[in-house]
């Protein structure tokens, strides 16, 4: 399988990462992933801006343009032959001898990115999935995709450990997002989700399903809600790049509506389904 490094497509057997790399050491880093549907990348655009967003907020700079990373993404899709999957990618502050302190500003951020193959998860998107609640114990810069996720990994293992798929956070009782995914509430017809402040990452799919919905009339609205409106929303669903649009049907073992997915999801489901249709022909 082929990878990038540093720019160049290359085995991955050929590259090892160096016992003092920051990203290894600290979690000095940030990291995107990007679906690929029919051989194509979506929405990559969106996603390679916000891995430059991020870098910088933690000021590292990336050595390509956008123009550049995509034209690499392309070729490394194409040789690994991946169909339907994803493509990961992180940067980090590079290599140098373990300090706190950011090493000399001539350090090169270490680059890469590699394919994986994914199916989409329509059984699950089918029937949805259950979850549960817990406490958001995350710094105050959720906004940045930091390669730091000890919290989210905590949070994701706690709802796997109760046969659950995700873990809804919350602080002092106000919803933020998923472990690994956005969530929104509709009730009485009206689409709910916390804002994109700090305190949760601005997703892509998210974004995308803020604008669907404008689009097709669906009333969104960009505001926090609490956990108890959580547990007694008309319908919840998760939002991210591998779950995509996720109805929860079960939220600390209580019913959410009728224990189906529900008619605002399910619409959404379809939008969404159109979207990438129409961008990567599926
Ligand atoms: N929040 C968190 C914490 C995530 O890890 C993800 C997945 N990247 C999301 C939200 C969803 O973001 P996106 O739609 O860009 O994948």
């Amino acid at each position: 399988m082929k990878i990038i490094y540093n720019g160049m497509l290359t085995e991955r057997s050929q590259i090892s990462i160096d016992i003092e790399d920051r990203g290894y050491q600290f979690g000095d880093g940030v990291y995107e992933v990007i679906r690929v549907y029919n051989g194509k990348l979506f929405t990559e655009d969106e996603h390679l801006q916000r891995l430059i967003k991020s870098a910088e907020s933690i000021q590292i700079k990336l050595p390509y343009t956008i123009v550049e990373m995509k034209k690499q993404l392309f070729k490394l899709v194409e040789e690994n032959k991946l169909t339907f999957g994803i493509v990961y990618l992180q940067v980090t502050r590079g290599v140098s001898p373990r300090n706190h302190l950011f090493p000399q500003p001539n350090t090169i951020p270490v680059y890469l990115a590699y394919t994986r193959e994914l199916p989409i998860p329509i059984t699950d998107m089918k029937k949805g999935v259950t979850a549960i609640t817990v406490e958001d114990i995350r710094w105050l810069r959720c906004d940045i995709k930091s390669l730091n996720l000890l919290p989210n990994l905590l949070a994701k293992q706690k709802a796997s450990e109760y046969g659950c798929f995700e873990a809804l956070q919350h602080r002092s009782g106000t919803i933020t997002e998923g472990s690994s995914s956005n969530v929104s509430i509709v009730v009485n017809g009206i689409i709910k989700t916390h804002p994109a402040t700090n305190l949760i990452l601005n997703g892509i799919t998210r974004k995308l399903i803020l604008e669907i919905s404008k689009k097709s009339g669906l009333e969104m609205k960009e505001e926090a809600f609490t956990v108890d409106e959580l547990l007694n929303a008309d319908e919840v669903f998760l939002m991210g790049t591998t779950t995509e649009v996720m109805p929860v049907i079960e939220i600390d073992k209580r019913t959410i509506r009728n224990g189906k997915p529900g008619p605002v999801t399910k619409q959404l489901q379809s939008l969404f389904k159109d979207k990438i249709e129409k961008r990567c022909g599926v």
